[in-house]
């Protein structure tokens, strides 16, 4: 979705954001926001100037995963988006006490979601990566509605179940006309540390043989690995080095930005 170059000027004058992309998953838990953070680390890395929301309202992940300590700012009454792994990134996270539930309904949810990307000083970016909450229910619906991604990406395991639900998020979003780059498939393998032995713990290549069943692109699968959660719970994304972990984020987000 990356089409123009690198750094150019925003093909809206007076809008400073060129791309958006959307990261949701029909279920949570499937790895959704770790992707979505990845992702947005290694397009970075490509060296495109990129922001990353995280709209995952009741379930904000990004800081844990990002490393973002403190409260997001607020300068002339606009949002200060905190800067980390070479991304701008914004979460309700850093907003709201930790340990209190955030317990908002769908309108507000949509609109503390527009104002993190209207009400806040990201600059010029190439792209914003949004991570949703995961679901289909009216708030996604309205944030697809509201923020008009250019894509969206679907996160599932190979898992049935999860796969019912990424078919019913593959759904809303053509609802709202939002072209579906692909399906990621989460988790694929486990790669035993001590044999090197390869279990399919949520079964084989299921989001592979679905994205290529209802017609969407295979974006790739990542690996379930100790060292990915281990990393995130650091927050240090597990993109962030040249690894054979980082490999399987790297080679999704190429095929997401072409
Ligand atoms: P979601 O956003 O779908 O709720 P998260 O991204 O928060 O899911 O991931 C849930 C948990 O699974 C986190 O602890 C995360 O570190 C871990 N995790 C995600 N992807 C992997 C993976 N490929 N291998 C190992 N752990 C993973």
């Amino acid at each position: 979705i990356l089409t123009a170059e690198r750094g150019a000027a925003p093909a809206e004058p007076g809008k400073s954001i060129r791309h958006i992309l959307a990261v949701a998953s029909g279920k949570g838990g499937v790895g959704k926001s770790t992707v979505a953070a990845n992702l947005a680390v290694s397009i970075a890395a490509q060296g495109y100037r990129v922001g990353l929301l995280d709209a995952d309202i009741y379930g904000p992940s990004v800081p844990t995963l990002l490393g973002l300590e403190g409260r997001a700012m607020l300068e002339n009454n606009r949002l200060q988006p905190m800067e980390a792994h070479g991304l701008k990134a914004l979460s309700i996270g850093n907003m709201t006490d930790p340990d209190k539930a955030v317990v908002w309904r769908g309108p507000m949810a949509a609109s503390a979601m527009t104002q993190m990307i209207d009400n806040a000083d990201w600059g010029e970016l190439d792209l914003l990566v949004i991570d949703l909450p995961p679901g289909t229910g009216d708030i996604q619906l309205t944030m697809a509605q509201k923020i008009k991604p250019d894509g969206a990406v679907i996160v599932s395991t190979p898992q049935d179940l999860a796969l019912i639900d990424a078919r019913k998020a593959i759904s809303m979003f053509a609802q709202v006309d939002v072209q579906v780059l692909g399906l990621v498939e989460n988790m694929s393998v486990f790669v035993c540390p001590h044999c090197g032995e390869a279990s399919h713990i949520f079964g084989a290549h299921g989001a592979e043989e679905e994205a290529a069943r209802i017609g969407v692109p295979f974006l790739g699968a990542i690996p379930l690995h100790a060292s990915i959660r281990e990393a995130s719970d650091a927050g240090r994304p597990p993109a962030t080095a040249i690894s054979e972990i980082s490999a399987p984020y790297r080679e999704i987000a190429t095929r997401v930005v072409q």
